[in-house]
């Protein structure tokens, strides 16, 4: 492993030494979320007070994600604006995926930048900001190659009531568009004694609902002697007293089993909502996307989860525009639409990212066309989302109530599927409670309703 490198010390960091500020910003997905919650947790057990504006903080960090080329675009102008913090007295860090993919050319391109670290070298990171409390002015984590994941005794968590939990960090698999692999190194699963034991704390302070993350969830293995499956996870992650809901994402397609679709038939607290990242309908796309299962491999494991005993949410993402996609082959991703029906889908367009294999392939699609295949792949799935929530007014859900509306006695929350429903309540105090609401009316993104008291 290859330590922090260290470049230039100045003086800048006497506002970190004497009991710093930070401001975090982050983007991209909830992995990222989480881990933001995390670096949260250490900077506050370091002495650190979060501040709401980047203008209050000494120390700005950004979170950022580079699995689209627009959301590192996005970054660099947000850097942009720091121009003058450092000498303002400013700490000025980039964390996560555009960190590991960009390394010390972000000191190139912002040399007002102090702080780089990718997410495979989270578990560094005290030592990085010891490094610039001490007045270091370049440093840097970048290794992949690490087998650690990011634990921390303290995580500041964002929602009160649903908690996130990273339980495997980085991704083995290889597909030919995704900077993953690259950007946050091996998987690495963290021990299930270590996640069971987080799981009780988490209840002890008040949460009863959970969502195990990782790249490839379900591609999960136990480093301790116990060695138990993901799918027993799940089930004891479930067990522990106090736990009212389990969710995990995402799941890759190939280490989907029938153990897991077992587990979700045999415990209620499970949810019944998975999500399976399908990518194209066309078994030629799939291919060349080095997916790793063929459509009709994927299709078995969708009936495999059609078949349960219990009704399971399914939703997916799709790419349109992979380079070489015809027309036939965006056909094949409609028909696969029509044939499963899912719940909700993410869509986007095919976006070239760097040390992608899919970087060098031919026929790339123009972004008029992805963007015409765009529209067209969201009207289709508007449609069945339409049809498939209205054959559900009628009945009645279980919901954390997630939200209160400004409008007055305008609530919302999650279905154990996932769905939001907007419903009405005289009640006062509902935030963070289960509620039972009955479906009354359905469009595509959301159902409205009214409390069951
Ligand atoms: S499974 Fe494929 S798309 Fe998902 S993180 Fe790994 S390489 Fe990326």
């Amino acid at each position: 492993m290859v330590a922090p490198r260290n470049i230039a010390i100045d003086n800048t960091s006497e506002a970190l030494r004497s009991g710093g500020t930070f401001f975090l910003e982050t983007f991209g997905c909830q992995m990222n979320d989480h881990d933001s919650e995390k670096v949260a947790g250490v900077l506050l057990s370091r002495g650190y007070r979060q501040v709401e504006t980047p203008d209050a903080a000494s120390l700005v960090l950004y979170n950022t994600c580079s699995i689209r080329e627009k959301a590192a675009q996005k970054v660099f102008s947000r850097l942009g604006e720091y121009r003058t913090k450092q000498a303002a007295g400013q700490i000025i860090g980039v964390l996560g995926c555009v960190a590991q993919q960009e390394g010390e050319n972000i000191f190139q391109r912002a040399p007002w930048v102090s702080l780089v670290c990718g997410s495979a070298s989270y578990s560094k990171l005290p030592e990085l900001l010891s490094q610039l409390e001490a007045g270091n002015q370049r440093v840097t984590g970048l290794d992949t190659d690490t087998d650690e994941t990011f634990e921390t005794p303290v995580t500041r968590r964002d929602n009160p009531w649903r908690a996130y939990l990273t339980i495997i960090e980085g991704c083995d698999k290889a597909c030919a568009y995704c900077v993953v692999p690259f950007t946050r190194g091996p998987e690495r699963s963290r021990a299930s004694d270590s996640v069971l034991r987080e799981v009780r704390e988490l209840v002890d302070l008040g949460y009863s609902e959970v969502q195990l993350l990782g790249q490839t969830v379900n591609s999960y293995a136990d480093p301790s002697a116990r060695r138990i499956r993901f799918s027993d996870l799940l089930l004891a992650v479930a067990d522990v007293p106090g736990i009212r809901r389990v969710r995990f994402t995402t799941s890759h397609p190939r280490d989907f089993g029938a153990d897991i679709v077992a587990a979700l038939e045999a415990q209620p607290k499970l949810c019944n909502h998975v999500h399976l990242p399908v990518q194209s309908g066309s078994p030629r796309i799939l291919r060349a996307m080095t997916r790793t299962y063929t459509r009709e491999e994927y299709l078995e494991k969708i009936a495999m989860l059609r078949g349960a005993k219990c009704e399971i949410a399914i939703t997916t993402d799709v790419i349109v525009g992979f380079p070489g996609e015809t027309e036939d082959d965006f056909a094949e991703t409609l028909s696969l639409l029509e044939g499963v029906r899912y719940d909700s889908l993410f869509s986007f367009k095919y976006s070239p990212r760097p040390n992608t294999p899919s970087l060098s392939m031919p026929d790339a699609i123009s972004e008029e066309e992805k963007s015409r295949r765009l529209t067209i792949l969201q009207e289709v799935q508007r449609e069945i989302q339409s049809r498939r929530n209205a054959t559900l007014v009628g009945n009645t859900f279980e919901l954390l109530v997630g939200n209160k509306s400004r409008r007055e006695n305008q609530w919302s929350g999650h279905t154990a599927c996932n769905r939001v429903v907007n419903f009405a309540s005289q009640e006062r105090a509902l935030l963070g409670t289960y509620v039972q609401v009955r479906a009354t009316g359905a469009g595509p993104n959301s159902l409205v309703g009214e409390h069951v008291p």
